[in-house]
């Protein structure tokens, strides 16, 4: 067979994104993906499709949203989300361990990276479901998270597969590429699982990290993290950063840290696209509580979208790595939809004690006590504001609620069981701006590119809502370019 060009390992929004831009400047590209078409898109299938963006106010959402009703801008308080807030909360995020160069990259490629997927034909809208609340009559957006993509995941893959089909891509499915190597001239071959062979003059590695990789994620992450249920997809076992580090590119990043959710209790073990939504992640409005009937986390420590990634890893440090979520009417009314599916574990009672009795395996005891106490000590002439770090915490308590502290005090009272799910892992490679991996004496590798989940460079600790999507397909993006024009030279 010719050589491609181009070769793309993975369908997820980093690999099609990559496929896009090379195919964009004429050359022959093939995408390589290891799942059967109906399971493509991997975990960005499974995502919400909330991308983070650097905004300057409402001028820049209408380049995105040409569709932005005027009667949508009146009822909204979009506010902005700068280029430094972006970068600030990035880089504070990851304790100033991130890459600085790449998340420039990342933060000020954001907007035009965007513009060019709406080119593509993806539709983003705000996310008035899941991260915006309305105050004095206008959504107020809260977190640094303003759009999505319409139809979610889904609505993301299936809309730049229709791009990739139309620009004439070739797409091979399951083709679990397994081998990669340079040969004397300089082109990467690749061998899959089932035989096939290929040859390009670039390779773009985009196939995730390494989260459905029970062996890797208990050797890395650690003890424990073989029980973690799986959010998304089970291609993502790390070959990609595997091969990678076969070929010479050096091992970069928090390769024991992750990104991981309370998830519901009776949630599959592995991710299935016919049951997203499992995780439950509005905890900053209620109480959490383990099987002690203690409390563990400060709730309402910031925004749930900076703090949401590391709460897999506290629920699963408790006892039977579960916890219970709870609320009153007051915060249950502003839960959003993950709350609501047919399969979600959830009791209700008319008091706190008929809860508690339904609540298997608690110290029943010890929770009303909690409980109790918590109600006492919610500083209530601190008005209660969900779009704002409001400062309405509790007062006296060994482990405040710093934020949106309400008293459980209007029945019916809810309880939702979690556990931990994992989303996906932090470590991978080492990348520069221009997408290209490099060896352990940061020179780039000829002809090697990578994007999405298994570079390295940027998230360490904790992780900030949306970058993920926006960092793939900014990386995704001058990942094809370069390595397209590698035929030019
Ligand atoms: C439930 C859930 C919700 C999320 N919500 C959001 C959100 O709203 N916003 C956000 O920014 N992020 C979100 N994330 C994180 C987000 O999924 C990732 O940051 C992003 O989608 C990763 O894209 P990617 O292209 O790097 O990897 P993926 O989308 O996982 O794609 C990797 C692809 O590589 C393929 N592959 C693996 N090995 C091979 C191989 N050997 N050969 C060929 N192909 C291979 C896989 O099958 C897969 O299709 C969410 C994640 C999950 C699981």
């Amino acid at each position: 067979m010719q050589p491609y060009d181009v070769i793309v390992l993975g369908s997820g929004n980093a690999g099609l994104c990559a496929a896009l831009s090379a195919r964009e400047q004429g050359v022959r590209v093939a995408l390589l993906e290891r799942a059967p078409k109906e399971q493509r898109g991997g975990n960005s299938a499974h995502t919400g499709g909330a991308f983070r963006v650097a905004y300057r106010g409402v001028d820049d959402l209408r380049s995105l949203m040409p569709d932005l009703l005027e009667s949508e801008v009146e009822s909204s308080d979009f506010g902005a989300y700068t280029q430094d807030d972006f970068f600030g909360e990035l880089a504070a995020m990851s304790q100033y361990r991130t890459d600085p160069q790449v998340l420039d990259t990342v933060v000020s490629q954001s907007l035009d990276t965007l513009q060019w997927m709406t080119g593509k034909g993806v539709r983003f809208m705000p996310i008035y479901g899941r991260q915006a609340f309305k105050v004095d009559g206008k959504f107020r957006f809260w977190g640094g998270l303003t759009i999505e993509v319409s139809g979610g995941g889904l609505g993301l893959v299936d809309a730049l597969f229709r791009r990739v089909e139309k620009d004439a891509v070739e797409v091979f499915y399951g083709c679990r590429t397994q081998h990669i190597s340079r040969d004397p001239d300089g082109l990467w071959q690749l061998s899959c699982a089932d035989g096939r062979q290929f040859s390009a003059r670039g390779l773009v590695l985009a196939t995730g990290g390494f989260h459905a990789n029970l062996q890797w994620r208990t050797q890395y992450l650690g003890p424990g993290w073989d029980l973690a249920k799986v959010r998304g997809s089970r291609y993502n076992t790390g070959d990609g950063i595997r091969m990678a580090l076969d070929v010479g590119a050096v091992a970069h990043g928090n390769w024991s840290g992750c990104h991981a959710v309370f998830y519901d209790v009776n949630a599959p073990q592995m991710g299935d696209l016919n049951q997203l939504n499992q995780q439950k992640n509005y905890f900053h409005l209620g109480v959490v509580v383990n099987a002690d009937g203690k409390r563990f986390i400060d709730e309402g420590q910031d925004f749930r979208n900076y703090t949401y990634s590391s709460m897999g890893a506290k629920v699963m440090a408790q006892p039977e790595g579960v916890a219970w979520q709870i609320f009153d009417q007051h915060s249950h009314a502003l839960l959003p939809d993950e709350y609501r599916g047919r399969q979600v574990t959830r009791i209700q009672a008319a008091t706190l004690q008929g809860l508690i009795e339904q609540m298997e395996g608690v110290n029943g005891p010890a929770l009303l006590h909690t409980l109790e106490a918590y109600n006492d000590a919610v500083q209530l002439d601190v008005p209660f504001n969900p779009a704002v770090r409001d400062g309405r915490s509790t007062q006296g308590l060994e482990l405040p609620k710093s934020n949106w502290a309400n008293p459980l005090d209007r029945p019916p009272f809810v309880a939702y069981a979690v556990t931990c799910g994992i989303t996906f892992t932090f470590g991978g490679l080492k990348v520069d701006s221009q997408a290209r991996v490099l060896d352990e004496e940061d020179v780039p590798i000829d002809g090697l590119y990578a994007a999405g989940e298994l570079v390295g460079n940027l998230y360490y600790v904790k992780y900030a809502g949306g970058a993920g999507l926006t960092s793939g397909s900014v990386l995704g993006r001058i990942a094809g370019t370069e390595a397209s024009a590698r035929k030019a030279r």
